[in-house]
């Protein structure tokens, strides 16, 4: 099933009666030369990288619950490529080459919105890093302006620029930085990797993951054992639990984040706002709600909801930075569990056992990854080699030491991140 102006009307004239379903749901084979366990953006992603670039023909996608349950559908959409760190600056460079050409890829409106994202800093030192920060993304190709507080003001006119406590001096803006719709991007690419003969096989829990000799031979699901020549392990929040089925500890830690969106308003802030100091973050979707979160809930947990004191204190940044803000009602708020590692930056790898892959650990930002890690971890699965962009994300970095990435600059802590 495509889509194009003259469909839409077609079926629109005669009661959508045309549409099928956009993709099949069959039962799982006995056996799959790649089997992808997660069914979220980066494991659908992956998959449709690997039927369509990497000419892998034989692959099923396990996903334990539904297409789009997982964090793909939870997060609040900020798509950039404003990472400073040499390994984050290149992959997210990627990344977001590969959203802009993606609705056009997928024949899918992913809603990629390109309305500008800008960082706020607060203090001197804050300047000095944003400037170091655009200086970066502007060596990797990607775009960086440092607006003083006048150009912020220009843009963003309804903040408070003189709170007492954090006065704002000006701001990273990224142009090309945004949103899209994050379940119509894993339907993109659900329906994009099932036309490319991918299955996807929705409730179907892995349950255990065979080795023999040393080798991964297949996996144990809730619909039964299903043999594979390699295994890619993309299960976010539960990448821990997945790795542990074949005896490997992973340096994750997982914590809850947070989201909350408003009732609709009429248009009010038209780009994504980042509190520097009060690590809140915002922008307004298309159906007027106002999307916003900030910290995680500093616990581990797999309970996909947060508590009241991360909700009082996200309220608190948003308050300190638009006032305006507390005249809205809250509609809704929800959590999903994210994948932490000691240095904020992500994994895409080889594991110890040969033919079983991992890609994970991408803590609160792995919206904007999906078709950037897809695309180098299908890389890796087919051919063994890391994709360039990617070639940085070794899991041996936190046994060896060596290449450890931090992206905020705080050390090796998880409570920073
Ligand atoms: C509130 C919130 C806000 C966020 N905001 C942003 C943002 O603005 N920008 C950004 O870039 N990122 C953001 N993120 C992070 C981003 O959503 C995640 O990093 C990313 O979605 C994780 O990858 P995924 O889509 O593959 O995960 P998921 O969608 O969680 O996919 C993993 C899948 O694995 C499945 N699974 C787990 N165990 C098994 C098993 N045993 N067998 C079979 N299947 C299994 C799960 O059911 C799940 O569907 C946010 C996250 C949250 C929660």
């Amino acid at each position: 099933m495509r889509f194009s102006g003259f469909r839409i009307l077609k079926e629109g004239l005669t009661g959508n009666r045309g549409w099928s379903s956009h993709w099949r749901d069959p039962d799982p084979k006995p056996n799959y030369d790649v089997i992808i366990i997660g069914g979220g953006g980066h494991g659908l992603a992956t998959a449709y990288y690997l039927a369509t670039e990497q000419g892998v023909k034989n692959i099923a996608v396990l996903e334990k619950g539904y297409i789009g349950g997982g964090n793909v559908g939870r997060n609040t959409t900020i798509v950039r490529a404003n990472y400073a760190l040499p390994g984050n600056s290149e992959f997210y460079s990627h990344s977001l080459r590969l959203w802009e050409g993606l609705e056009e890829e997928l024949n899918y409106n992913v809603m990629h919105s390109q309305r500008g994202i800008i960082n706020l800093f607060h203090s001197d030192g804050q300047r000095d890093y944003a400037a170091r920060r655009g200086n970066q993304m502007i060596a990797q190709g990607d775009d960086a302006i440092l607006l003083d507080r006048d150009g912020v003001r220009e843009i963003l006119p309804y903040l408070d620029f003189d709170n007492a406590r954090f006065p704002i001096y000006g701001g990273l803006y990224h142009k090309r930085g945004g949103t899209a719709r994050h379940d119509a991007v894993a339907w993109g690419f659900a329906r994009g990797a099932d036309r490319a003969g991918v299955d996807i096989i929705q409730n179907c829990e892995v349950t255990g993951i065979d080795v023999e000799g040393g080798r991964v031979t297949g996996v144990q699901t809730t619909r039964g054992a299903i043999g594979a020549g390699r295994v890619g392990m993309v299960a976010a929040g539960r990448s821990g639990q997945v790795a542990a089925m074949a005896g490997l500890k992973l340096p994750i830690e997982s914590h809850i984040l947070q989201a909350f969106v408003t009732e609709g308003l009429k248009p009010v802030i038209d780009h994504v706002v980042t509190f520097g100091m009060g690590h809140f973050y915002i922008s307004q979707s298309d159906k007027g709600g106002l999307v916003f979160g900030g910290d995680l809930d500093f616990y581990s947990s797999y309970a996909a909801r947060g508590n009241l004191p991360m909700m009082e204190h996200v309220m608190e940044a948003g308050m300190a930075l638009m006032p305006m803000i507390g005249q809205a009602r809250l509609l809704r708020s929800w959590g999903g569990i994210m994948d932490m590692t000691p240095d904020g930056s992500p994994i895409i790898d080889r594991t110890e056992i040969d033919g079983l892959y991992i890609d994970c650990g991408w803590c609160y930002g792995g919206f904007k990854a999906v078709p950037g890690s897809g695309n180098c971890f299908a890389r890796l699965l087919a051919t063994d080699k890391p994709h360039p962009a990617a070639a940085r994300f070794r899991l041996d970095r936190f046994r060896t030491g060596v290449g450890l990435m931090d992206e905020e600059g705080t050390g090796a802590q998880h409570n920073l991140h």
